[in-house]
Parts: structure tokens; sequence; C-alpha cells
């Protein structure tokens, strides 16, 4: 692991897609949707990137990432 001060979950090198809507905690409207590495692999996060409140969960494929640059071309 690199010294990274901040949470590794924030400094991946991952696109992150902005989300419409206001978040229920803070009331931002700062939502992303963005994979992270969880416990059992790639996982799709909607988070507030003001509070960092974890909107939505869901899982997603091993091939996560990949799926996502090719829908991002
Ligand atoms: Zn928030």
């Amino acid at each position: 692991m690199h010294h990274f001060p901040r949470p590794s979950e924030l400094t991946l090198s991952v696109t992150r897609e902005p989300v419409d809507g206001l978040c229920p905690v803070c009331g931002r409207e700062s939502l992303a949707r963005y994979p992270v590495v969880a416990e059992h692999g790639w996982t799709i996060v909607t988070k507030c990137q003001t509070c960092l409140h974890s909107v939505e969960r869901s899982p997603h494929s091993p091939l996560g990432s990949i799926t996502l640059l090719s829908d991002s071309v």
C-alpha cells in the first residue's frame, strides 16, 4: 500500500458517475456512483461525496471495471 492520507476507497482510480438526487443525511446534491473492492469482490456504491453516507450498495460482476470502461466509450 502507498501512504495515502485519505481513505483508500476515495483514492481508487475509478470513474465516478454523478448521480442525481439529494443526500438524505446532509441534503447536498453530491451523490456519485462508483465501484469499490469489497470483501466479496467488486461492489457498486452510491455515496454522498460530502458526508460519505452510503445511499446504496449493489453487487457487481467480477469484470466490473471492464464493463464500466466499455459503457463509457
Ligand atoms: Zn451527505
